[in-house]
């Protein structure tokens, strides 16, 4: 497994789901990991718990991923308790689905707040203390979708597309100061977001899955650390898709 240690990470949305796994991941790997969350205190302390028995740093902190200010803060904290930010990884999202024909102003706007806005909202706050270190890894959690498009999530891929376009956007801008910006595109990954859906859009969603099986939230969390890692130095403004074929 690759050393980590040293390394300061920040991980937005990292109560539950794929970002919990990034958090494991990279505290397993040595790492010092803060992770942002919305509303999910309790699930907070007991990641932050477990990860003190094992003797690694792990601290939550409360932030809404839509505020500028409260990214800000976040950036603020890492950098105050682990002595500097060198991976960033924008994961909070949501989801609002519904068709068009039905869907509010506040569904649309809300959705790109938390998935898009929050990008530029944590990118913004990391990159300075990222330049002047010369050193900066950032992978932004998209979703096929966003390559894809799909019926009644026009919000989420709109959100999940924009994502794409920043993170090349972002490569180019910071490449010179040794700072690499790629995405990942989960398909379908059991967690609470997916949970909802009925067992029959399940059974059709695998139908379309050549590797015929859906993903789980390990598949990204290794896909990060694997950009976030030396053996990616060489690798920025990629779109790695994690959906076992279903896009190709
Ligand atoms: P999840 O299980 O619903 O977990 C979402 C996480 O994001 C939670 O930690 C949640 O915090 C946090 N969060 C949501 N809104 C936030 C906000 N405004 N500020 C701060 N934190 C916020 O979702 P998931 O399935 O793990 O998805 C994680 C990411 O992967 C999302 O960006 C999602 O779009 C993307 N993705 C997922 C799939 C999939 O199949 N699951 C596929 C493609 C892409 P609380 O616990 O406090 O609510």
């Amino acid at each position: 497994m690759t050393d980590l240690k040293d390394k300061r990470a920040l991980v937005t949305g990292g109560s539950r789901g794929i970002g919990k796994s990034i958090v494991e991941e990279l505290a397993a790997m040595g790492c010092s990991v803060v992770f942002t969350y919305q509303s999910s205190e309790e699930a907070a302390k007991v990641i932050e718990t477990e990860h003190a028995a094992l003797g690694r740093k792990v601290l939550g902190f409360k932030a809404d991923a839509a505020s500028f200010d409260e990214a800000q803060k976040a950036v603020e904290f890492t950098v105050q308790n682990l002595g500097g930010c060198d991976f960033l990884v924008n994961n909070a999202g949501i989801t609002r689905d519904k068709f068009l024909m039905m869907m509010k102003e506040s569904d649309f706007t809300d959705v790109i707040d938390a998935n898009l806005k929050s990008v530029f909202n944590y990118t913004k706050a990391v990159i300075k203390p990222m330049m002047s270190q010369r050193f900066g890894r950032i992978v932004n959690i998209s979703s096929v979708v966003g390559i894809t498009g799909n019926a009644g999530q026009a919000n989420y891929a709109a959100s999940k597309a924009g994502m794409i376009g920043f993170t090349k956007s972002i490569a180019k801008e910071v490449a010179s100061r040794n700072i690499t910006c790629n995405a990942v595109a989960p398909g379908f990954i059991q967690t609470d977001m997916t949970a909802k859906l009925k067992d029959e859009i399940k059974q059709e969603l695998l139908n379309h899955i050549p590797l015929k099986a859906l993903g789980e939230s390990s598949h990204v969390a290794k896909t990060v650390a694997f950009l976030l890692s030396p053996a990616a130095d060489y690798i920025t403004g990629q779109v790695i898709a994690v959906d076992g074929g279903m896009t190709m």
